[in-house]
């Protein structure tokens, strides 16, 4: 039999990787904060429903990616591929959108069924916001500078480029369409088959194709900026301007369009050149037709994700975890008092090592392998004497402590070591 393994595309994240996943989704947190954001936490599976038609039957995640399977009870289920359209239904079922303007953040794992690569993961983990009932472009702005502030408290920020483009409304978007149909109609023997199959439902989807081809041709293709209503340009121009003010640099990409259908106006990602093809640490934009589409009242919408590992790995080495006092018994005579030691030291504050069998040689070879930074030896010598042993396990200088000191002196014995 194979040694067991974690299925394809999945990872387990040790110690190590687990804090720096913890590092950035805890940033962001802190961050959101600031800005008025709330964690909300929806369901990692939904009916199969809440993502089809949002996010596009012609989208790659739709066509290819997604985790369907009927459950036992024949429900149509799917493993969610991204949490907007999560936030979206869970914001129409709670009826919550009397006390719009929602702002929202969420952190949590993502199914797509990708060819795994570097950055690339059938279960990944996001963070995102979504700026729900705000049809201003100040919305836009602000989750922008939202996503740029969590970079830069990452230490990210000035290793990447905005990109920044409209898509603009529903009306310049139509124009466009039948532009771009006639284009591509012109090129269909160069493009790909999947994106002859969007040529029809969702031209602007090729675009986002990564077949080399379909890029070549996408390249010359006429672009939304020509098509744009003065509304359109008017709005484009209100972000743009209060980028500007807030002194956050972007580039114009035209190409822009991202991957699912349910976007208009703004559309974005923040880019890295350090991750290879998988540079897009984070990308959003405007949704304001979503809530329409998925049955509930019109309102409009903007956030943003984030891949989780992607920026875990540009990160910076995070601090290790505190080093702890290894309380290590002596003998069997010193058991009793270390147990008790040790839990006095927690509940005070202090990360305590307590080993659980063997001898002194092997509790202290395990005290340097968990990195401790002093040990605490009590045995039945020390008891006689009424105290406790302290070894500084880096110089490996040993003193006696008595115990008839307070146990706040012992403390700041202790902490004298960590100073
Ligand atoms: P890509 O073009 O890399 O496939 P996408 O447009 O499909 O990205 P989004 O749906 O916008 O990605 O998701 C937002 C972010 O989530 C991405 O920018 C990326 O950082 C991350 N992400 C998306 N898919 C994966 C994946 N399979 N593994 C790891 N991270 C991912
Ligand atoms: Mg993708």
């Amino acid at each position: 039999m194979p040694p067991l393994q974690p299925a394809r595309g999945t990872q387990d994240l040790l110690p190590e990787a687990a804090r720096r996943h913890r590092v950035v989704s805890e940033t962001a947190r802190a961050v959101v904060e600031l800005y008025g954001f709330a964690e909300i936490a929806t369901p990692i599976f939904e009916f199969t429903e809440v993502f089809a038609r949002p996010i596009g039957e012609t989208t790659d995640i739709v066509a290819k990616e997604m985790y369907t399977f009927k459950d036992r009870g024949g429900e149509d289920v799917t493993l969610r591929p991204e949490n907007t359209a999560g936030v979206v239904r869970a914001v129409l079922s709670n009826g919550l959108i009397q006390s719009s303007p929602l702002k929202f953040f969420y952190s949590g794992p993502m199914f797509r069924y990708e060819r795994p690569q570097k950055g690339r993961f059938r279960q990944f983990h996001q963070i995102g916001v979504e700026l729900i009932g705000v049809a201003q472009a100040q919305g836009d702005i602000e989750v922008i500078a939202l996503g740029s502030r969590i970079l830069d408290a990452l230490g990210v920020r000035q290793r990447t480029v905005l990109e920044l483009n409209t898509l603009g409304d529903p009306a310049s978007r139509a124009a466009y369409r039948d532009a771009l149909v006639s284009y591509f109609s012109a090129h269909a023997s160069q493009l790909s088959e999947d994106s002859l199959r969007r040529l029809d439902r969702n031209p602007l989807r090729i675009f986002d194709s990564k077949d080399e081809a379909d890029q070549r041709v996408s390249a010359e293709a006429p672009t939304l900026a020509e098509y744009l209503n003065a509304a359109s340009r008017d709005f484009f121009a209100r972000v743009c301007d209060g980028l500007d003010r807030l002194g956050i640099g972007y580039s114009l990409n035209r190409r822009l369009v991202r991957g699912l259908d349910y976007y208009s106006h703004s559309a974005f990602e923040f880019v890295t050149a350090e991750l290879g093809a998988q540079g897009t640490v984070m990308g959003g934009g405007r949704y304001d037709g979503l809530a329409e589409m998925m049955g509930g009242p019109a309102i409009p919408g903007v956030g943003w994700a984030a891949g989780i590992e992607r920026l875990a790995m540009l990160i910076a080495e995070p601090p290790p975890p505190p080093r702890p006092i290894a309380v290590v018994p002596v003998g069997e005579a010193g058991e009793a008092a270390a147990l008790t030691l040790a839990e006095v030291l927690r509940h005070n504050g202090c990360p305590v090592d307590l080993g659980y069998s063997g001898n002194v040689a092997r509790r202290m070879r395990r005290a340097n392998r968990v990195n401790a930074r002093v040990a605490v030896l009590i045995g039945e010598d020390e008891i006689a004497r009424n105290a406790v042993a302290l070894r500084d396990l880096d110089s490996g200088e040993q003193s006696d402590v008595p115990m008839d000191l307070s146990f706040a002196e012992l403390r700041a014995r202790l902490q004298a070591f960590y100073s």
